[in-house]
């Protein structure tokens, strides 16, 4: 059996964009997003978190801060009762020619092979026009850009559709 999954970019659509975000005590949620994630569950949905953080190979934190910070924001989601069946991220900057870093569509296919998803029936939830490059390569249609995060233009963008933050998603995901 195959499940579907909302695929959610980090910062800019789970948290307020913050440059380089690495510490706990910058880490606000965006208002709605509990009940956005709660909804999505009742609808049979998974939910994974994909993340470019190339601040750790730019040397503004490490791997062990990433962690650190992941660890404490699944452990709120858990308290609200929002499963979070698994997070991506990349390391690595722009230069580098890893497979991960989005627009390249890696860590959603690890994704798909690891947990059996079927991409046709999964939504992409970003703040860059990267996210939605990397879901449409990996064989995701569903794209949604938040005008959340970083400032997006919207009339050359690829996206399905544009909406001010993951609290609207309910609009539009709603099968
Ligand atoms: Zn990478």
């Amino acid at each position: 059996m195959s499940i579907k999954t909302i695929f959610l970019d980090r910062d800019g659509v789970i948290n307020n964009e913050v440059n380089y975000l690495h510490k706990i005590c910058d880490f606000e949620f965006i208002e709605g997003v509990f009940d956005a994630l709660l909804y999505f569950q009742r609808l049979g949905y998974k939910t994974i978190i994909i993340t470019n953080q190339s601040g750790i190979s730019r040397g503004y934190y490490t791997e062990n801060d990433y962690q650190i910070l992941n660890r404490w924001m699944l452990g709120k989601f858990n308290e609200r009762g929002v499963k979070i069946l698994d997070t991506f991220h990349c390391p690595h900057g722009p230069k580098s020619t890893c497979e991960c870093r989005k627009p390249k569509p890696g860590m959603l296919k690890k994704a798909q092979v690891r947990h059996n998803i079927d991409m046709t029936k999964s939504w992409m939830i970003g703040d860059k026009e990267v996210d939605v490059q990397a879901a449409n390569a990996a064989g995701i249609h569903n794209t949604i850009l938040v005008r959340s995060g970083h400032l997006i233009d919207e009339t050359n963008s690829s996206a399905k559709f544009f909406l001010d933050s993951i609290q609207q998603s309910i609009q539009v995901i709603n099968f």
